[in-house]
């Protein structure tokens, strides 16, 4: 029995050596000092010894204890000091270390930096940012906005496929999020979303198979085209100035009716006819309308006592316009001499 003793002790000297987590030395202290432990398990034979031999067993299996509890005591600092460290981090940074040499800090894409320009002066005018996956079902990206599988309009939009998915596209503009946020949000509603879309292109300076949109949606009751103009020759003086004029003219859009092409004076130019604006005076950057009343539908919403405007923005374009690129496939190439200029 004596041996007995010195070996449990000898077993918890050993394994807690290898405990450095506090809990689970808390779990090894109780194997052998709870009620139902080791220790205890010994010593419930106690009770067979001759009164001399009791009390010699009795006085080790004090000693066995003081000596378990001591260590797990010195293990115990030891593992929670060691946790401390860890989470203040900043006390295992050497000082003395030499610094690494500069390698250069990178920059977000010329096309972010305009996007996020954009979300601040929406989220300043109390628009929401949705976002919507760039793998869209046909069905959003084109039947709920009044493009059904028959219609021309998806002439104009083809796309790239996903191959034993027919029910899958690449979405060719960021209009689905209109839907998805109507029936996920309900009315009144707020919003742009901004995002990538994609079209089955044949590649050339004005031309590219990948390229960004920001796309904007108000809903509300009694919201006319007055309202659209507001906010969108609201988002022009922003980007060009405060003397930038915008003008509409009609066009046709599936999803909106009436639909229009916006147009702002051109800011090299002041209007006046140049190179950049093919002499017209006035740059096309974004196409807007009230939306379609079988759009407000597919949405979930009443258009008899709803009505509202949408609007999206060419990024890829404005980015260009802004920064004078002549070649639209410079801003995916990924290339570095490139990127390095914004
Ligand atoms: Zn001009």
């Amino acid at each position: 029995m004596k041996e007995q003793l010195r070996q449990l002790k000898e077993e918890f000297l050993c394994l807690v050596e290898k405990v450095t987590d506090p809990e689970a030395l808390e779990t090894l202290k109780t194997e052998f000092l709870g009620r139902k432990g080791k220790l205890n398990a010994i010593m419930k034979e106690m009770a067979s010894l001759a009164v001399d031999e009791r009390r010699l067993v009795g006085k080790l299996a004090n000693e066995v204890k003081e000596a378990i509890e001591a260590s797990y005591g010195e293990a115990r600092g030891k593992a929670e000091k060691a946790k401390k460290a860890e989470k203040a981090g900043w006390e295992r940074i050497d000082v003395t270390q030499p610094i690494i040499p500069e390698r250069g800090t990178g920059h977000l894409h010329p096309v972010t930096q305009v996007q996020e320009e954009l979300e601040d002066l929406f989220t300043s005018m109390g628009f929401m940012i949705a976002d919507g996956p760039e793998l869209e079902s046909d069905y959003f990206n084109f039947t709920t906005l009044n493009i059904p599988p028959t219609h021309p309009a998806r002439d104009m939009q083809d796309t790239f496929y996903i191959e034993g998915y027919p029910g899958l596209v690449m979405r060719t503009h960021t209009s689905p999020v209109q839907i998805r946020a109507m029936r996920k949000w309900g009315v009144p509603l707020r919003m742009v979303a901004p995002g990538r879309c994609f079209r089955n292109e044949s590649t050339d300076p004005r031309h590219e198979h990948t390229f960004h949109q920001l796309e904007g949606m108000v809903i509300d009751k009694g919201i006319s085209l007055a309202h659209m103009k507001g906010v969108l020759e609201r988002v022009a003086q922003h980007l060009y100035g405060k003397d930038t004029k915008v003008r509409m003219r009609p066009k046709f859009y599936p999803f909106v009716e009436p639909g229009v092409n916006g147009e702002v004076t051109c800011f090299l130019c002041k209007g006046e006819g140049c190179r950049l604006c093919k002499k017209t005076g006035w740059l096309e950057i974004f196409g807007a309308g009230m939306v379609h009343p079988s759009v407000l539908r597919e949405g979930g919403v009443d258009p008899k006592e709803y009505s509202g405007f949408a609007f999206g923005f060419g990024l890829t374009r404005l980015v260009m316009l802004k920064y004078g690129i002549d070649d639209i496939r410079h801003l995916e190439s990924g290339d570095i001499r490139f990127l390095k200029q914004f």
